[in-house]
Parts: structure tokens; sequence; C-alpha cells
């Protein structure tokens, strides 16, 4: 069972360090801690380890690069999915190695990790805004957030009434409903998300010092349960860093 000292331990080591943000895989770390689901994965430094790192996992996997200086790991090139095979894995990293902006990359290996079951991919995200304090904001992955817009914000701490008008609030809440023959997905499993990144025992209220910023992008959300598959947090910054 997680304690909120691992939480608070998790981001002590990390500023120990001087880190300014979790990247994927501390975050991810978290959010589970916070009862959030993430894909299952392991983290592999050379090809030579797939083969032991693919046996506690179950395919379709996805290969991720893990590097401090690549913020947006498809622009990069460095994410390959729907890998069915120890050999497609191991190809899907040697050309990464052979990718450009990756070769330049201080590398911290590659993440194989579980494919989330099939869904509707949605952003969550907290900011703390001068006035307002912290917030927390959702919409639908792609272009619904980068093109039209779509997003719904809150003031924290939100109850679960707040969180369903969130979602409903959205322009295109017709798609997570199921509209044009798609399968609806599991709004409560959204909810839930949203709770426990911004409800009133969530990580933003039990942890107030310690965010600005909390980017899940996306959240994979089938008619069943939501998976956080990428996740990034900034810390909030300190004159007097602990
Ligand atoms: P980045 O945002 O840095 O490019 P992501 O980790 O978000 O990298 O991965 C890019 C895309 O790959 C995601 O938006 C999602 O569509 C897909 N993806 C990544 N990880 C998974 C996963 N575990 N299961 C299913 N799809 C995934
Ligand atoms: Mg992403």
């Amino acid at each position: 069972m997680t304690t909120a000292t691992d939480i608070s331990a998790l981001i002590a080591a990390r500023r120990a360090r001087r880190a300014l943000a979790l990247d994927e895989i501390g975050g991810k770390k978290l959010l589970a801690m916070a009862g959030i689901a993430i894909p299952k994965g392991v983290l592999v430094k050379r090809v030579a380890d797939v083969n032991d790192a693919l046996s506690g996992l179950a395919f379709p996997v996805v290969v991720k690069v893990v590097s401090p200086d690549i913020l947006h790991k498809s622009d990069a090139g460095g994410v390959k999915v729907n890998l069915c095979s120890l050999n497609e894995v191991q190809h899907a990293i040697e050309i990464m190695m052979d990718t450009p902006a990756i070769q330049k990359a201080k590398l911290d290996g590659f993440l194989i990790e579980e494919m989330a079951t099939p869904g509707q991919e949605i952003v969550v995200g907290a900011v703390q805004d001068a006035q307002f304090g912290p917030m927390i904001m959702v919409g639908l992955g792609g272009i619904f957030v980068e093109v039209l817009g779509d997003v719904s914000f809150r003031i924290c701490p939100i109850s679960p009434l707040d969180a369903r008008e969130m979602l409903e609030d959205l322009k295109c809440v017709a798609i997570l409903n199921g509209a044009r023959g798609r399968e609806a997905v599991s709004k409560s499993a959204i909810i839930e998300v949203l709770l426990k990144i911004g409800g009133e025992d969530g990580l933003l209220m039990r942890y107030p010092d310690e965010f600005s910023e909390i980017d899940i992008n996306p959240l994979i959300v089938s008619n069943s349960g939501a998976v956080a598959v990428d996740a990034r947090f900034i810390l909030t910054q300190r004159d007097d860093a602990r």
C-alpha cells in the first residue's frame, strides 16, 4: 500500500538532485502512487537487455526514448508503438540509436511498456495560476486541444460534480459518448483521474507547494478504464532549495 510518505520521498529525492521536473518515468511512478493506472514497463540500457525485459511484459508493446534532452519523444523519432516480437523491439531500438536527434542526446535508456487498451486520448493538466491558485484542465487529445482549443478548466479543489461538468462543458463531449459509431469511453474513469489530481484529497491539495505544472498527455480512456501513458511534472522552484 502506498503512503503519502512515499510520494514525499520521491519528490524530496528529486529535489535533492536539484531536478526541475519529474521525467516520464518519475512522473508515472508518482501517478501510480496516487492511484492512477500506468502501463507496465521496463527501462533498458542496451539492446542486449531487451529479451529479459520482455519476459515480464505482454505484447503489443511500445518503445520510447528516455533522455533529459528530449521532451517531445515522437518529434525526435523516439516512439514506436505496436511492437509484437523481440525482433521488432530490438529493431526499433537500433533504429532510434541511429536517429540524429537521439544520437546527440544524453540517454537514460529506452522504456519498453505495454500498450494501453485502445481508446480515446485525453489530456489532463494542472497549473498554478498567480490569481486563482491551482487549476485543473481536461481536453481531448491531439487536434481537439491543439487545433480546436476545446478544453475545460476549474479552480481546485474540484468536487465529483465539478469533474463531471468539466467533461460536459467540452464542445466535443459527444466523442466520449460514442458519436458516429465510436465506442463510448468511461467518463467515470476520467473523473476519477481528475479527482486524484485536483480533488479535495488530490495531489494538488495534498502537496500544495510541490508542483507548478502537471501534464498527462495522453491519458488513454477505453470503455473499461483510463491509463496515463505519458506524464510530466514541473516542480515548484524554491529559493531555499531543500
Ligand atoms: P511524446 O508526447 O513525448 O511524443 P508519448 O509518450 O506521449 O510521447 O507517446 C506518443 C504517442 O504514442 C501517444 O500520444 C500515444 O498515442 C502513443 N503511446 C505512447 N505510449 C503508449 C502506450 N503505453 N500505449 C498506447 N499508446 C501509447
Ligand atoms: Mg505525450
